[in-house]
């Protein structure tokens, strides 16, 4: 039995059968990048928008989902397919723009789920209208760019926003009941412990759906690839990372289902990637660790108060201790 909430298995679970995702590039942008937030965008950003795995812009997406839709039906003989708006800020146009291109993402009954990908300062109402009139062909699972609790980080990494604007996006997203999944990066070079547990715990308190883990990469050419360069950050040793990988599962709600634990670095321009490991190595070592350690996702969920705690009177703090001691 794993021990953490794999996607795999819960979209089995909810779908009948294995569920692919086609990355699709529908040629948008970014607003941290276009100037309209900044120019530079957050430092780690490569050139295709953190969308590598995608086709080229120019394929109309009706194209593109054809043509990954019957790789995966030779290779896996896949029946069901998400259809994954993953490079850039997918919710970055006017509604109209948006509307066709989500659209035509939809090929055929195939596809169960539409999943977008964006800022968390790009999900005004009127985007939640539209993405809700597609929940009634489909899924929709909303990808929300969270990387970090720490607000000083998220500043570091010229994010455009901080802290609040994630939490004002993902309690309106839960309002209408969209299955949030958030990205997070464990091993900020700004980042230690504490804020690993922090970000479990915010995740955790919003009630998100799902998160996606990276372990950071440097790409030559971006901002973090400068820095690097310059002996100007330190990446965490990947021990130090599966520790963080680990806690951070602990901390988390059990409920909540892991899309990812380790990134794919881009192929080219790499300065530092998975510390020069094949991820499934590295995904080899967290599960190890939680074995040894005999451990799991929601081994340290005790503290949400949303029922009555018989605490009063006790003499002791709750659970007999902060969670500082207990990190
Ligand atoms: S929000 Fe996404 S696309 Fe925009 S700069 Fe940051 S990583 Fe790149």
């Amino acid at each position: 039995m794993s021990r953490y909430r794999k996607l795999s298995d819960y979209l089995r679970g909810k779908y009948g059968t294995r569920v692919h995702r086609l990355p699709i590039n529908a040629g948008f942008t970014c607003p941290n990048r276009d100037g309209t937030i900044s120019k530079g965008g957050c430092i780690f950003c490569e050139e295709t928008g953190s969308g590598f795995g995608a086709m080229g812009e120019d394929v109309p997406i009706s194209q593109q989902v054809r043509v990954m839709m019957e790789r995966a039906v030779r290779r896996y003989k896949a029946e069901k397919f998400i259809a994954y708006f993953q490079a850039f800020s997918n919710t970055y146009a006017p509604l109209d723009v948006l509307r066709k291109k989500y659209e035509s993402a939809l090929v055929d009954d195939r596809i169960v789920a539409l999943s977008v990908s964006t800022r968390p300062d790009l999900l005004q109402e009127e985007i939640l209208d539209l993405l809700e009139e597609f929940k009634e062909k489909v899924d929709v699972m909303v990808e929300v760019g969270f990387q970090t609790s720490n607000y000083r980080t998220l500043m570091k990494i010229n994010r455009g926003h901080t802290l609040a604007e994630f939490i004002d996006a993902v309690i309106r997203l839960k309002k209408r009941e969209f299955e949030v999944v958030a990205h997070v990066i464990l091993n900020l070079p700004w980042d230690d412990m504490i804020d690993v547990v922090e970000s479990a715990k915010i995740l955790s308190a919003l009630k998100i759906d799902g998160v996606k883990c990276h372990s950071l990469y440097i790409v030559d050419g971006t901002p973090l690839g400068e820095m690097f360069k310059r002996g100007e950050i330190e990446i965490c040793s990947l021990e130090e990372y599966v520790e963080r990988v680990v806690r951070f599962l602990e901390y988390l709600d059990p409920r909540i289902v892991i899309h990812r634990l380790v990134a794919d670095p881009p192929k080219d321009k790499v300065l530092f990637g998975n510390w020069g490991l094949d991820k499934r190595k590295i995904l080899w070592m967290i599960e190890k660790e939680l074995e040894q350690r005999d451990t799991y996702q929601g081994a340290r969920f005790n503290y949400l108060r949303r029922k009555g705690v018989d605490w009063f009177g006790k003499g002791k703090g709750i659970d007999g201790g902060s969670d500082q001691t207990r990190l």
